[in-house]
């Protein structure tokens, strides 16, 4: 039996595979710090997980693009927080984000540009629909953001591209991605930018996203904008890249992160009325393939999208615990000699070691992915390598997802007590004593 190119060699997303193996490995006994898979700690605030279950009884399908109050609600959700112009029109629901996106890079003819590092399905996501992909490598001094320099570059490149651009397959993504064939300068661009981001836990300002607007739309570039944890930006100050770069962006999100329901798989994309035929392909390979997102859940999201004075406390609560517990984190890295950005958005990090290479080299690690792997089996920390996240398989760069707490009760804490080290260690403790293991690892 022969698979088909694009799968072969395809393994199970490492995100998954991470959950999976800490999931095996708990369940044998082991005691395991889970800082490998990133999924909110945080609930569902309990009027969302209420209307899940009064809508359960609800079996008919609903329209391929969703239920139509739930897309006002979102649009609302949109513009009135994030800064972007949304219509109910212009939202389309699907089944996670992630299908949505991989949707999008099925309908576009394009060639896809991921700056890295970068969350783990956009490349394999263009290599399943066998599009060419260029990635853009960021630095820790810029705060892992891509820059409008680098844009510029990329751009000019592909415009006058001579097959000597650096392919996901040449350009150390390897993840295997087709490489960039034939010339590129006939195919649309199509920018992914993630903010705040997977892996890096930065995020951009809006005079960054205003400099990266006006070389996108100097190169006519589409930008596809996954904001799902946009309304996880710790200081609740995130801006939409729609905003900025209105008729060539599209945008995604979903209630994966903010609202906790990662499980519950509703995602939607956000189509400006200049791309509607965007749009219209993205409804018609979704009515050909998962025809809707699933009834009961677009009944509870529309309870979350349009919210209410406890699902907004509860945001931003926990807003402040992540923000509270990443700089605890970075600092105490930091404190190792382990280069880390101070987290401005989500519930991740992206340490870089390479500071203690020689030290890690005498120990036999020179990858991301032994160290990854020497630090589950020597102090049960898991992580995932920075080489999952499209970075040089010899960059010593991890990614933590620092979600190993009870986010219920350190909800329920924060309305009584101050977020401080104390809380830390009462609520996060686990995730505190995970960073201090790795810190005492790396030192010895
Ligand atoms: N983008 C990023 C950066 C993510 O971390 C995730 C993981 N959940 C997704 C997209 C996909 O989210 P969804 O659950 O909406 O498919
Ligand atoms: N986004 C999460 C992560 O990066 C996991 C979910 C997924 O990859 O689909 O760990």
């Amino acid at each position: 039996m022969a698979l088909d190119a694009r799968v072969e060699g395809l393994a199970t997303s490492a995100t998954l595979a991470m959950n999976e193996l800490a999931a095996r490995l708990t369940s044998e006994g082991r005691e395991l710090f889970r800082l490998g898979f990133g999924q909110s700690p945080f609930p569902a605030p309990d009027e969302v997980v209420a209307a899940l279950r009064d809508n359960a009884h609800r079996c008919d399908y609903l329209p391929v693009r969703g239920l139509p109050a739930l897309r006002e609600a979102i649009a609302a959700h949109h513009t009135r927080l994030h800064g972007a112009t949304v219509k109910a029109d212009n939202v389309v629901v699907g089944p996670g984000s992630k299908q949505l996106m991989y949707l999008v890079q099925l309908v576009l003819d394009a060639v896809t540009i991921v700056p890295t590092p970068a969350w783990v399905s956009y490349v394999p996501q263009a290599r399943l629909a066998s599009r060419p992909c260029v990635t853009v490598p960021t630095a820790i001094d810029d705060g892992w953001r891509l820059t409008p320099a680098a844009l510029e570059a990329t751009c000019r490149e592909a415009a006058g591209d001579q097959g000597q651009l650096a392919t996901a397959n040449g350009g150390g993504a390897g993840r295997g991605a087709p490489g960039a064939s034939g010339r590129l300068a006939a195919r649309l661009p199509l920018l992914i930018l993630n903010y705040p981001g997977n892996p890096t836990g930065t995020t951009y300002q809006e005079s960054d996203l205003a400099a990266l607007a006006e070389v996108a739309e100097r190169h006519d570039l589409l930008v596809l904008s996954d904001e799902i944890y946009g309304d996880l930006d710790h200081r609740g100050q995130h801006v939409s890249m729609a905003r900025f770069y209105p008729d060539g962006t599209l945008v995604t999100s979903g209630l994966s992160k903010w609202c906790g329901a990662g499980g519950w798989r509703l995602g939607c994309l956000l189509v400006p009325d200049a791309l509607s035929r965007v749009g219209d392909a993205v409804a018609a390979a979704a009515s050909e393939t998962y025809s809707a997102a699933s009834t009961p859940v677009q009944h509870a999201a529309l309870q979350a999208y349009r919210g209410s004075s406890e699902i907004t406390a509860g945001l931003e609560a926990q807003r402040r615990i992540l923000a509270t517990l990443g700089s605890w984190c970075a600092e105490r890295l930091g404190a190792a000699s382990v280069r880390t950005c101070k987290p401005q958005g989500g519930f991740y990090l992206f340490p870089d070691f390479g500071v203690l290479a020689d030290r890690l080299a005498e120990r036999g690690i020179d990858t991301s992915d032994e160290l990854a792997r020497r630090l589950l089996t020597e102090t049960g920390v898991a992580t995932l390598p920075g080489s999952d996240f499209g970075r040089p398989p010899r960059e010593l760069a991890l990614r933590l997802a620092y979600v190993d707490f009870d986010g219920a009760a350190a909800l329920r804490a924060c309305a009584e007590r101050e977020i401080d080290e104390g809380f830390l260690r009462q609520h996060c403790g686990r995730v505190l004593a995970a960073i201090e293991s790795m810190c005492e690892w790396v030192g010895r």
